[in-house]
């Protein structure tokens, strides 16, 4: 008997186009496709003439689900794994069941094609030599700004999932965080009739999202760009005494405003500045 695979293949983000050919006779081959909704992906299965019957596998049973296409393997037969949308696994389910399959030693197969990130990223303008991919953002406010926190000094390119209705909650968040005049590109409706790619300041783009409602629809993938390095020595004696001066007497974020207006340097620069002198 030849060996059980488990296919991880991933279908369009959007435009059926990108279906690869690959992706369609693998999905008609296999015995079982496991599914993340298989109400949504019937339509596909529709489209591509594709019969296989479908399991249903998303984050609520998964594990569970697992145990169960796991037997199926072991029986001989061949499975497929899709989601709703791209690459599995993704910000997607999957996770326990390849690693499982992998544990249990059966071959797994990826079928690659379609990622919203990696489609975003591409057509960004950004540094792409290095970057991180930092997936959905905490949906409470607190744990949405801890998390940009912990990333704020990152130097590689920041890409996130975001939905329509915390959109403009989340690019408010990331200006408090990384401040408003830090780069970020915008891309939504990647590979649909409304794909708009667009770079800007923080301020600028919230600005331009809040003015036009069309641009809060849809599916988002923001890319921010890392920051910058900051040559903190570059600050002269007269400007550190200035700042050294002012912290002392007023809140760290006061004294850098007033530094920055009395010497006329780089409020990055005397911020950063500030921050070290504050650590030490
Ligand atoms: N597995 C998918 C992938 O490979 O990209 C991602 C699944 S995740 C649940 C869905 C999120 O991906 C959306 O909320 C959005 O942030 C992003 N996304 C998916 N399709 C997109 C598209 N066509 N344009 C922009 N973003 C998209």
């Amino acid at each position: 008997m030849a060996e059980s695979t488990l296919y991880i293949v991933s279908t369009p983000i959007g435009n059926l186009g990108d279906m690869t050919p690959r992706a369609i006779e693998t999905l008609r081959s296999v015995h079982l496709i496991a599914a993340e909704d298989t109400r949504h992906s019937s339509r596909l299965m529709q489209h591509f003439d594709i019969k296989t019957p479908m399991w249903a596998c998303h984050d609520h049973n998964e594990r569970a689900q697992a145990d169960r296409i796991l037997q199926r393997l072991s029986q001989g037969e061949n499975i497929a794994l899709i989601s709703d949308a791209g690459t599995p696994l993704i910000s997607d389910p999957g996770y326990h069941l390849v690693r499982k399959a992998r544990e249990a030693g059966y071959r797994i197969e990826p079928v690659p094609g379609a990622c919203a990130f990696v489609t975003a990223l591409s057509a960004s303008g950004l540094p792409t030599d290095r970057f991180q991919f930092e997936g959905f953002l905490p949906a409470k406010s607190k744990g949405r700004l801890e998390r940009l926190e912990q990333v704020k000094e990152e130097l590689r390119t920041l890409i996130y999932y975001e939905s329509p209705h915390r959109l403009l909650d989340t690019l408010q968040a990331m200006i408090e965080v990384f401040g408003e005049e830090r780069y970020l590109v915008l891309a939504r409706e990647l590979t649909k009739t409304f794909e708009t790619i667009r770079g800007d300041s923080l301020a600028h783009l919230k600005q331009w999202v809040e003015s036009d409602p069309n641009q809060q629809r849809g599916e988002f993938v923001l890319m921010v760009h890392g920051a910058e390095i900051v040559e903190t020595e570059a600050l002269d004696a007269d400007s550190m005494h200035v700042l050294t001066t002012l912290l002392e007497e007023l809140p760290l974020k006061q004294a850098v405003v007033l530094a920055t207006r009395i010497t006329g340097l780089k409020k990055k620069l005397l911020y950063q500045t500030a921050l070290d002198l504050k650590e030490d």
